[in-house]
């Protein structure tokens, strides 16, 4: 294998080998939070960016030192070649690992010919165990799917296969233990998250955030919890349940930010590079994948360099707290959560 580059390093030393790649902006979900129901906002379909163009994206970023690709949307099991997109960016001369993010509404199908393609785990969403609540905090009935999902996932050997919750005060805090304790029971890797400024409606509001602290605490009143040490650039702070083996992420995104460490850039589903999720600018790729004057050379050169021009972009810390911070224009679905 050859040497493993090292030139998306920005001004403060990070070097950069984490792509975050939304490969849609649509959902089948309407989590509260993140897409409401009266939702509209979508990107022009001639935005999107075609398999082609992905892959030539990720290529260039793969060639650049990125070692790790994570597909996200939007939902990106509703995109119809999912799975043709993990084949050929595992087929890459010198292929990343593969992650995806899910809400698991279509992983039951789609688990397996996944990990056959080259997926090798999965993330998936899931803020409560109750159908009923499910249902009034995604407006749609899946619930079941959700959990079908999930045992597909662990059958398919997507290990560790990692839950992730949201918890919301006066909505699902009262979810916390149990939750970690049908994790424990169903081989799950459970992480809560804290909720961040993303929502379309611009309504987060940090007073009412429950804090990675107060997930902490909720934990610690029914298991006794060890920290694990050797983080990394990885956003959890892990902690092994009463001795492990089992282990628990909390990622305290808003309240501890683990920016110092942040080995990560974004794709959008329509061709725009982010250095963060917060970032107010981005860099355009798609003008650059479709502009029929260059030859592939010089298209691979340039987005190398438009990679390159982001990462050097790159500020210190995402800047919730700073009195300055404005929440960006795009919300979590379109920038790729
Ligand atoms: N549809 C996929 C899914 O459900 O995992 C991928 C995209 S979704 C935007 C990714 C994650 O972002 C989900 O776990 C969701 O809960 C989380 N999310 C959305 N808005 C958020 C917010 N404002 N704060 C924290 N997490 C958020």
């Amino acid at each position: 294998m050859g040497e493993l580059r090292v030139t998306l390093i920005d001004t403060y030393g990070r070097v950069h080998r984490d792509l975050r790649v939304s490969v849609t902006d649509r959902c089948n979900l309407r989590c509260t939070y993140c897409m409401p129901p009266d939702f509209a906002d979508w990107m022009p379909g001639d935005h999107l960016l075609s398999i082609d163009e992905l892959m030539t994206v990720i290529s260039v970023a793969v060639d650049e030192g990125v070692t790790s690709i994570r597909l996200t949307g939007g939902e990106p099991l509703i995109r119809p070649d999912i799975v043709e997109i993990v084949r050929r960016i595992n087929a890459l001369p010198t292929p990343p690992r593969i992650n995806l993010t899910t809400n698991a509404l279509k992983l039951a199908e789609l688990a397996q010919p996944l990990a056959d393609a080259g997926l090798e785990r999965v993330n998936i969403s899931l803020d409560t165990l109750d159908a009923e609540r499910f249902k009034r905090l995604t407006f749609r009935d899946r619930y079941t799917d959700v959990i079908a999902g999930i045992e597909a996932a662990l059958v398919a050997g997507l290990h560790p296969v990692k839950v992730n919750t949201v918890l919301m005060r006066g909505v699902n805090d009262d979810e916390a233990v149990p939750m970690l304790q049908h994790a424990v029971v169903n081989g799950w890797h459970l992480r809560f998250i804290e909720q961040m400024p993303l929502d379309p409606h611009g309504s987060w509001d940090r007073a009412v955030m429950v804090t990675a602290a107060e997930i902490h605490d909720l934990l610690e009143s029914e298991f006794t919890l060890t920290p694990v040490p050797g983080r990394g650039s990885a956003p959890a702070e892990e902690f092994l349940v009463d001795g492990g083996p089992a282990t628990v992420g909390i990622i305290a995104s808003v309240s501890k930010p683990f920016c110092a460490a942040c080995d990560r850039l974004r794709l959008t589903a329509d061709g725009q590079i982010r250095n963060c999720l917060f970032a107010r600018d981005e860099t355009d790729v798609r003008a650059t994948l479709r502009d029929p004057a260059l030859s592939d050379q010089e298209r691979r050169a340039r987005i190398a360099g438009l990679f390159a021009v982001s990462t050097m972009a790159k500020l210190p810390g995402h800047g919730i707290d700073d009195p300055s911070f404005i929440q960006p224009d795009r919300p979590m679905s379109a920038i790729g959560g």
